[in-house]
Parts: C-alpha cells; sequence; structure tokens
C-alpha cells in the first residue's frame, strides 16, 4: 500500500485499517480519519449489498456546516464537499481523480447507524447532492429503509422504533431480541 501521510501531525501516516469486515481503508492513528478507496468500496458493495435497491434519493437539505475544504493526502489537490443529507448531516470530502473518500473519526458510524453506509457512492453523485438541495421535507433514511423493506413493514418498524424509543430498558429489550431472533440464548 502506498504510503499517505496525514496533514495533521508532521509524522502521522495512514495505515491499513478495516472499516468493517472485508472492507479495508486507511487510518490516521493521530487524527482518526479515515481514508476510503472507491476501488475497495465499490466491491465490496457488490459483494454484500448486491440486493441494493436503486435509490430515488428525496433527502434532508444539508446542514450547512461551513468548514475548510482539505487538500486531498494522495494528490494535494482540494477535495470536493458532498453533502451526506442525512439527519445530522455533515459532508464528505472527495478526491474524484484519486477516488479517496476522507471521513473525519465517527462519520462511517455516522453513517452505519443512518444506514446509508451502502449507499456512499451514490451520495457522491452530482444527482444527490442537487436532490439535497431541492428536496426540503422528507428524509433520506424514511426513503431508503422504504424502499428497502416495503411500506407495510416501514410503517410498522417506525411503531415498533417510537414504542422502544419511549422504553426505560431499550437496550435490555434490543438485546434480548436480538439474541433471541438469532438463534442465541433462545428461551
Ligand atoms: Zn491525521
Ligand atoms: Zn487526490
Amino acid at each position: 500500500m502506498k504510503r499517505i501521510s496525514c496533514a495533521c501531525s508532521k509524522n502521522a501516516s495512514f495505515r491499513h485499517y478495516d472499516l468493517a469486515a472485508d472492507l479495508p481503508a486507511r487510518h490516521c492513528p493521530d487524527c482518526h480519519a479515515i481514508l476510503l478507496a472507491m476501488q475497495d468500496y465499490l466491491p465490496w458493495i457488490e459483494r454484500h449489498f448486491s440486493d441494493r435497491q436503486t435509490v430515488e434519493p428525496a433527502p434532508l437539505p444539508g446542514r450547512e456546516t461551513p468548514s475548510r475544504a482539505r487538500p486531498c493526502p494522495a494528490c494535494q489537490r482540494i477535495m470536493g464537499r458532498y453533502r451526506t443529507g442525512d439527519e445530522n448531516s455533515f459532508w464528505l470530502d472527495f478526491c474524484p481523480p484519486c477516488g479517496l473518500v476522507w471521513l473525519d473519526a465517527g462519520e462511517w458510524e455516522q453513517l452505519e447507524r443512518n444506514g446509508l453506509s451502502p449507499y456512499l457512492d451514490i451520495i457522491l453523485t452530482e444527482r444527490w447532492q442537487k436532490d439535497i438541495q431541492s428536496h426540503k421535507a422528507s428524509s433520506v433514511r424514511d426513503d431508503l429503509l422504504r424502499e428497502r423493506f416495503g411500506e407495510a413493514a416501514f410503517a410498522e418498524i417506525r411503531q415498533v422504533r417510537e414504542w422502544l424509543g419511549q422504553q426505560p430498558n431499550k437496550r435490555d429489550i434490543l438485546a434480548y431480541l436480538s439474541a433471541s431472533l438469532s438463534g442465541r440464548n433462545a428461551k
């Protein structure tokens, strides 16, 4: 793997890091930024999300969080900024010539929480970015989940989610459901 330095400190350089099972990326041990190559990401999508729905995005407008554009750590060109459009919208930095996505610490986890981690390549399209600017009302996550589970199941999921959100011991309930449905500790 080509050595790439991180601008956060003089000696920091990106190291191999498994972002998810079967998804290699690079990680800066100093600032915890993640560099993800599209050439690793796209085959991962093929292998694990081959049933991924084609999405007609209708995302929330991204919260305007002006922050500095950063140079690509591989080629030093200024990276493009792309709104994610999820609930706590943040910007992804992407260098198209290198195919490298920059993720600040915690951003991948946030994409995962919002069900957006399998849609990175779609988020980085002009179409998605335009839709984020033109749509005001609906949430991208809801649209994705509605596509994925179907309208009826999605309505049920929302009800369960709402009920669960009101329970003081929701983590216990979730842990129990998850364990019993996966067959472990099923009693
Ligand atoms: Zn760094
Ligand atoms: Zn670059």
